[in-house]
Order: C-alpha cells, then sequence, then structure tokens
C-alpha cells in the first residue's frame, strides 16, 4: 500500500514528536511491505513567521491533496513576542479550527486509557485507578460555540461579548453515530453529556441522541449531565466506555480524562469527517518549557499514527503492532522524564522512539 501523509510538525516540541510518529511509520512500511511518503507543510508560528498567518492556503491544499495528516502541535510560550499582540484570527490556535473546519473533520476520538504499568502515575486513590480507566471522548469538532456567532458591543454595564452555542440535528445524528458505531466494537456503552437542565441546544441534543440510539438497539445509552460527568471521571471512571458530547465540554472533559490516566505525553487522538482523510494528533500542545530538550514523550503522537493505520488505512495488524511495541517498552520499565518513577530506566525522547521501533 502507498500512502501519501501531510505532516503538520508545528511549534516547540511538535518537530521532536512528529519525528517519533515518522520513524515508527518508517518502521511499519519496512516490516509490512508499504510506502509511507511524508510532505512537510507549515501551521502555526513557524507558518507566521514564515508567511505572516497562521494555515496558509497551501498547507491547506496539501492536506486535501493527502490521504492523511499527522499534526505535531502548535502554540508559542505565554508572552511570546511573535504572537502576543496578534488579533484572534491570526493566533496559531486560529490553524488548528481552521485546518478541522476546511478537512472536514467533525468528530475527535480522544481514546483516555490507564496502562496497566504505568498505574502508579495516576493521581486518583489507588482503589479507583485498580478498577480500570479505559473510554473514549467522542468530541463534537465543527459546531457549537467555538464556530457560533461571537462579538462585542456596549451596554449600560459597560462593554459586553458574547459567544454563541448552536447545533443543528445533522450535526449531532452524525457525531451521535460515531459513538453508537464505536460502542459496538467495544463494551456497548454510550453516555452522552450535555447540559440539558438549562441549555436549549442541550436538549435538543438529547433528543436527537436518543432518536439515533433507536437505530442502536444493542448499545446501552444514558443521559449525563456535564458538572456531574466531571465529578464521576474521578469518583468513578471504570463507570465510561463511550462519551459523546458538544465542542466546548468535550475540550473540558478530555483533558480531564487525559490527567487521570497519568500523563498527558500518552494520549493521542483522531479527527474524521465523512472522508477516510483523518487529523492525527497528540492530545497536548507544544510545552514550549520542554521544547529542543529532547524531554518529550513522542508515545502519543506515536500511538496517534498507529490510529492512522487503523482508522485511515485500513492497516489494523499494523496499529497493532506499534501499540504492542509501546506497551513491551513501558514493560521493559522505560520511562522519558513526563511519566518516571524510582526503580524506572529514564530515556530521552529519542531514546524511547529508538525503543519502541527495534521492538516493531
Ligand atoms: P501543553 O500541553 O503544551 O503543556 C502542558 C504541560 O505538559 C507542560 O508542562 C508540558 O511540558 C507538558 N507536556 C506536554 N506534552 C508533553 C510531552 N509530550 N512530553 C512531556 N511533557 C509534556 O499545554 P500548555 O502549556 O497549556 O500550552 C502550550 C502551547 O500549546 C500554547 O500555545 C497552547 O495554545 C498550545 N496548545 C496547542 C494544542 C494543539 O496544537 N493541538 C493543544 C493544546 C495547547
Amino acid at each position: 500500500m502507498k500512502k501519501h501523509i501531510a505532516v503538520l510538525a508545528g511549534d516547540g516540541i511538535g518537530p521532536e514528536i512528529t519525528d517519533g510518529a515518522i520513524a515508527v511509520l518508517k518502521k511499519i512500511g519496512e516490516k509490512y511491505g508499504h510506502e509511507f511518503e511524508f510532505e512537510h507543510l507549515l501551521m502555526g508560528v513557524c507558518a507566521i513567521e514564515e508567511t505572516g498567518e497562521p494555515l496558509p492556503q497551501y498547507t491547506i491544499d496539501r492536506c486535501l491533496a493527502s490521504d492523511s495528516v499527522l499534526l505535531g502541535a502548535v502554540g508559542g510560550a505565554v508572552g511570546d513576542p511573535r504572537i502576543n499582540n496578534l488579533p484572534g484570527h491570526l493566533r496559531p490556535e486560529a490553524g488548528l479550527l481552521k485546518i478541522r473546519a476546511a478537512l472536514g473533520l467533525y468528530s475527535n476520538l480522544r481514546p483516555a486509557k490507564l496502562f496497566p504499568a504505568l498505574a502508579g502515575a495516576c493521581p486518583l486513590r489507588a482503589d479507583i485507578a485498580a478498577k480500570g480507566i479505559d473510554l473514549v471522548v467522542v468530541r463534537e469538532l465543527t459546531g457549537g460555540i467555538y464556530f457560533g456567532e461571537r462579538g462585542r458591543g456596549q451596554s449600560e454595564g459597560g462593554e459586553y461579548a458574547y459567544d454563541t452555542e448552536k447545533y443543528n440535528v445533522e450535526e449531532i445524528t452524525r457525531i451521535a453515530k460515531i459513538a453508537f458505531e464505536l460502542a459496538q466494537k467495544r463494551k456497548k456503552k454510550v453516555i452522552s453529556i450535555d447540559k440539558a437542565n438549562v441549555l436549549e441546544s442541550s436538549r435538543l441534543w438529547r433528543e436527537i441522541v436518543h432518536t439515533v440510539a433507536k437505530d442502536y438497539p444493542d448499545v446501552e445509552v444514558t443521559d449525563m449531565l456535564v458538572d456531574n460527568a466531571a465529578m464521576q471521571l474521578v469518583k468513578n471512571p471504570a463507570q465510561f466506555d463511550v462519551v459523546v458530547t458538544s465542542n466546548i465540554f468535550g475540550d473540558i472533559l478530555s483533558d480531564e480524562a487525559a490527567m487521570i490516566t497519568g500523563s498527558i505525553g500518552m494520549l493521542a487522538s483522531s479527527s474524521l469527517g465523512a472522508t477516510k482523510r483523518g487529523l492525527y494528533e497528540p492530545i497536548h500542545g507544544s510545552a514550549p518549557d520542554i521544547a529542543g530538550k529532547d524531554l518529550a514523550n513522542p508515545i502519543a503522537t506515536i500511538l496517534s499514527a498507529a490510529m492512522m493505520l487503523r482508522d485511515s488505512f485500513d492497516l489494523g495488524k499494523e496499529a497493532e503492532a506499534v501499540e504492542q511495541a509501546v506497551n513491551k517498552v513501558l514493560d521493559e520499565g522505560y520511562r522519558t522524564a513526563d511519566i518516571f518513577s524510582e526503580g524506572k530506566t529514564l530515556v530521552k525522547g529519542s531514546e524511547m522512539t529508538k525503543l519502541i521501533v527495534d521492538r516493531i
């Protein structure tokens, strides 16, 4: 199989971690007889420096011509003079929203799994961690308050600002279908998270999720209010299998889900739309505090590449080979600084990549 992969390494640790994922994909190509071509493109602060905008049209066009997109991370440190005074639409994060919209990626899947070898890194009580964490947050990605009408004006109380949460039936239906189909391949449990006691948009969300549920009688569906979900995630995360929710709630809850698994450097994500071309990225940011020091954990990006193999290229066996190599390295006790604990072997980010590549 021959595939063309667009690589948006981005800023900070982005180039280090995408290099790790590329090395793994090359090894998979060699071992299983596939050809992966990589095309590096600009996005983020590096694109602003070179072209004046966070996501140049050329990058969008080349991503649209690719079979899939691998993204590192974008963004600078707080106070970075290159981006400090830029208006919202020219900030690096604006590029993230734009690429998702340009590629029509309306669903974001974020698995949060507690690796048995890393149980000690879980910040929850040991008896809670012992029950295991293995859930996927299915977040709606191109609707809701991040894309709704917004603005500022003047009122008697001074200047005001507003953002609008808005969802239509089609947007809710397609994301709900993704959640139910995923649940059919897992433990057949969907928990839909909303704020239907207050928000009208959540009441429509709940109605449509239950309409879609009728087509999946083998999947159990439950509703949960977002405030309760935030509590339940730390009280009893084992109850969750597939979580489906809106853009903003998914943004917040998936970071919470990430934290309870021990390290943000371990968690992958995939974003998909109506085609097989997806965008695969770690859930963490550009970590300017550790950039260029070879301290970044490449595993989240490597596991994102495994998701690409499975979800975009239908290469399940190859994806499993990557996941098994990661498990093996962790079982053998190798750790980057972010997941290090006493008695384990501390390695640099590039060494971690090499250890994984050698075990494929
Ligand atoms: P961050 O995720 O970059 O870093 C949070 C903390 O986690 C830092 O201490 C960092 O060192 C650590 N960390 C993150 N990834 C790691 C890894 N792979 N290995 C080891 N440690 C890791 O979040 P932040 O500091 O809030 O944001 C930094 C920049 O990233 C900001 O400009 C922000 O806007 C941007 N950001 C981008 C994305 C994205 O590109 N998708 C996502 C989140 C944040």
